[in-house]
């Protein structure tokens, strides 16, 4: 169960330590409470865990500072989506709001190679008209012999050139907590000219304490992969695992399973499992047609599969899109067979208008709100 508190309660109020102590004195129920410091207000909401099918919904709405509560229908209790659940299903980030009726496109880099080719990728992010890229620096690779990312030494031209480039969001995977302490000291030697969404890859969807860590810091949004190999339940219970330790802000991302039938693909394509994730929680759902496909192969119609992919993702609502570019993809060290040149940056970008364009369309349709 859950208690949404009146906005902007002061927790040093009577009413709220009253509140407190009469949930202390409910057997076997435990509580935990979250504070959202948002732009505009406060907003607190209580968690009580244990035993709660006692509980009246009508009696905890009398409490003290309660103004709403919601019966937990879904075991994500923080991130998902509820009966009578209308918590918001969105959050906002260096002035960008990410939520399930928006779309962004972090178009990048899968990994950092040298300054001329972030420099190169990032005025076509900007002459492009996006604001938003990726930019690998901590690259979790299956040889021990591969590349593995620069790491922090190429964060202080990565951030830079972002500043100048107007780059409000950069997507960058880390693979341990203490990359979190060197992208923040990069940014602050920067003067936070940009931010940092952190990104939780396939191979470490389940390794909780890199979750619990990143999920305790609420600096920095997370975009979290879905396993490769587990149950969609079981990746959305690891989103859960950031947002019980206090980060909501959170984006799942699909990117393909290895099911060993994916041919000819890299993995096999789960995008349409977009609106399920919109349904069972309150995330913005991004959608990796890179990493999934895996290759620039083209259909008889000229389109390329990455392509095709991206629209059947972005027609079913996705509210993300994160792509590999490279200024010269034979050159990349890392994923080169299914980076996009620069060059096609516009018709991608087309092609998701369009995609987004009849997407909006068919919501309407149903008398729906795309949301
Ligand atoms: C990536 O986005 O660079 C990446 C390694 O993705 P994934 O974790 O989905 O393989
Ligand atoms: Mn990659």
């Amino acid at each position: 169960m859950i208690l949404i508190l009146a906005s902007d309660i002061d927790t040093g109020d009577a009413e709220y330590k009253r509140l407190l102590e009469h949930l202390d004195n409910l057997p076997n129920v435990s509580h935990r409470v979250h504070r959202e410091i948002g732009t505009q207000s406060v907003v607190t909401e209580i968690y009580l865990i244990g035993d709660t099918s006692g509980l009246s919904e009508n009696d905890m709405n009398a409490l003290p500072c309660v103004e709403r509560v919601v019966r937990v229908s879904q075991p994500y209790r923080v991130l998902g989506r509820h009966r009578d659940d209308h918590r918001p299903s969105y959050f906002e980030y260096q002035g960008l709001r990410f939520g399930q009726d928006t779309l962004h496109v972090f178009a990048g880099l899968c990994a950092v190679d040298n300054r001329e080719h972030v420099e190169q990728t990032m005025r076509a992010v900007r002459d492009n008209g996006l604001q938003c890229t990726r930019m690998g620096a901590y690259k979790p690779r299956t040889n021990p012999y591969s590349f593995q990312g620069h790491g922090k030494d190429c964060l202080p031209y990565v951030f830079e050139l972002a500043g100048k480039y107007d780059i409000r969001v950069i997507a960058m995977e880390v693979t341990h907590d203490s990359h979190v302490e060197e992208i923040r000291e990069a940014l602050e030697a920067a003067g936070n000219p940009t931010g940092v969404m952190l990104q939780i890859g396939t191979r470490n969807t389940q390794n909780f304490e890199l979750l619990k860590a990143v999920g305790r810091q609420q600096d920095y949004p997370v975009l979290l992969k879905r396993g490769f190999g587990i149950s969609l339940d079981e990746s959305l219970n690891a989103a859960e695992y950031l947002a019980s330790e206090g980060n909501r802000n959170v984006v799942f991302g699909l990117r393909g399973m290895k099911t060993g039938m994916g041919d000819p693909h890299r993995n096999f394509v789960d995008f349409a499992h977009v609106p399920a994730v919109k349904r069972l929680t309150r995330m913005p759902v991004c959608i990796d047609p890179s990493h999934s496909v895996g290759t620039r192969h083209a259909s008889p119609d000229g389109i390329m599969d990455m392509c095709h992919v991206t629209a059947q993702g972005v027609i079913a609502g996705a509210n993300m899109v994160l792509v590999d570019f490279h200024p010269e993809p034979s050159k990349a060290l890392v994923d080169s067979a299914q980076a996009l040149r620069l060059e096609e940056m516009p018709m991608f970008l087309e092609d998701v208008r369009i995609a987004r364009e009849a997407y909006l369309q068919r919501a309407q349709l149903v008398g729906g709100n795309a949301a």
